[in-house]
């Protein structure tokens, strides 16, 4: 079985870079091939960039999320273009929108939000999508400004509806261990409906761990019980159900298997 977890913040489940190595390594005898790691902001990801050189498995988002809105370094630009040019950044983001925590103002995230997109277009690279009680605001904006190589909402929260406009857009869905929880009914209408190309997971760890592990804190070891939920609900193959998830990833990110 091979997976891909395309959402962890290895950075916030352990500061220490060796026990980062050490969290990243324990994935692959889980069936997790590659990790995509993911930060809020440009000084955590030059950190855990650094940390995680020598594993070649995992791959390197860049961005600023909103809730670093009111504190942007003055050279946050030329910083997110700096770390395009290194090896295995192969999308920008998490950025989005946040209007649960009333990070700065709305205008300001929406600006920083688009000002990424930009970039990402410009530098042919997909992006990760935070939506937190954004939702209409975001596909709004997403209907202008996607850029060509497309986008992942991640951690899934929205409701069956919603993902048939975001497909529309080709967007992809990717669920995280909140999809297990017993009272997520829109989460696994949506998982259950949507068509498998389009979908991926992730563990947003340290968050959102599944139900199996309740209690702990989330890490990419654990996303083997999050497929097995969704091929479960799907009343498909957990094999076959990985590989074409496994395959969705490695495509959307331009990974040659
Ligand atoms: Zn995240």
């Amino acid at each position: 079985m091979h997976l891909f977890d395309t959402h962890a913040h290895i950075g916030l489940i352990t500061e220490d870079p060796i026990e980062q190595l050490i969290v990243v390594q324990e994935a692959r005898k889980e069936h997790v091939d590659h990790i995509l790691s993911i930060c809020n902001n440009l000084r955590d990801f030059f950190q855990v960039y650094d940390n995680l050189k020598t594993a070649a498995h995992v791959y390197h988002s860049v961005g600023v999320s909103p809730s670093e809105v009111a504190n942007l370094p003055r050279d946050w630009t030329s910083r997110i273009e700096e770390a395009i040019g290194l090896p295995r950044v192969v999308s920008i983001g998490e950025i989005g929108l946040d209007y649960y925590r009333k990070f700065g103002n709305r205008d300001s995230q929406i600006e920083l939000f688009i000002r990424q997109l930009e970039i990402a277009e410009r530098h042919d690279l997909p992006v990760i999508i935070h939506n937190r009680d954004a939702g209409r605001d975001i596909l709004e904006i997403l209907k202008e400004k996607l850029p060509s190589r497309g986008g992942i909402l991640h951690c899934y929260s929205e409701d069956w509806p919603y993902a048939q406009e975001a497909l529309k857009l080709d967007l992809y869905l990717s669920f995280a261990g909140n999809v297990t929880y017993r009272n997520a009914r829109n989460l696994h209408e949506t998982a259950k409906n949507m068509p498998l190309e389009r979908m991926m997971i992730e563990t947003e760890s340290p968050f959102m761990v599944p139900s199996t592990h309740r209690g702990k804190r989330n890490k990419p070891a654990y996303l083997k019980d999050t497929a097995e939920f969704i091929a479960e609900l799907r009343g498909e193959d957990l094999e076959e159900f990985s590989e074409t998830v496994f395959r969705n990833s490695l495509q959307f990110f331009n990974i040659k298997p």
